[in-house]
Parts: structure tokens; C-alpha cells; sequence
């Protein structure tokens, strides 16, 4: 239980060290860094992986592939500029779109993965 400004709000240790509320204990400290280089390691190879997967998607020249991909294009946020994920929040999915990744599988072109 975190008492802070008057409001009294039941929170987990982890949120609570999350949010600087607590300090974490050694081990803690140790486990949560263990984590954030293996999120970090992860991420470095799905740069590497969307990277590969976007030059193949480029390296494709026939005229449908082209319409699909241009409709289906990667934005700078890294979502779909035709696609909508969570309809009812209005968010854009990301990119590789399902559309996307159905013309990548049938090029033979390996999909990334997280
Ligand atoms: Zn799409």
C-alpha cells in the first residue's frame, strides 16, 4: 500500500519500484537490468530481421505486388498506412500489416518475428 499526496492506492512492488516509489533491493536492481538487456538484445534483432525483411519487400517489381505494397506502406511510426488494428480504439496496425505479410509469404520472403 503506497500512502502519497493523501491518496491511498494498492499497487504491486514491482509498479511501485517502476515508479520510483520504493527503492529495490540489490537483487532486484540485478533481475530487473538481467531483464532490460535481454529486451534490448531482442530488439537489436528485430532491427536486423525488419531491416532484411524490408529490402526484400523493396527488391519486389511485379505491379501487384507494387499496388499492394503501396497501398500497405510502412510509416514513419512503423504501422500500416491503409490498416487498422484495434478498430475501436482507431489505432493503425503495425507493420508488417496481415496484407503485407500475406504477400511476403507468398513470395517466399521470411517474415520477422519479435
Ligand atoms: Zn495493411
Amino acid at each position: 500500500m503506497i500512502r502519497k499526496y493523501g491518496a491511498q492506492i494498492g499497487v504491486g512492488r514491482e509498479v511501485a519500484i517502476a515508479y520510483g516509489l520504493v527503492e529495490p533491493t540489490a537483487e532486484e536492481a540485478a533481475e530487473a537490468e538481467k531483464r532490460h538487456e535481454e529486451f534490448r538484445a531482442r530488439h537489436v534483432a528485430y532491427a536486423a530481421k525488419i531491416h532484411t525483411f524490408r529490402q526484400a519487400m523493396a527488391q519486389l517489381k511485379d505491379a501487384p505486388s507494387r499496388a499492394v505494397l503501396s497501398l500497405h506502406a510502412e510509416t514513419p511510426d512503423g504501422e500500416c498506412a491503409h490498416c487498422y488494428g484495434d478498430t475501436e480504439m482507431g489505432d493503425r496496425e503495425e507493420w508488417p500489416c496481415g496484407t503485407a505479410i500475406a504477400l511476403a509469404t507468398a513470395h517466399g520472403i521470411e517474415v520477422p518475428t519479435w
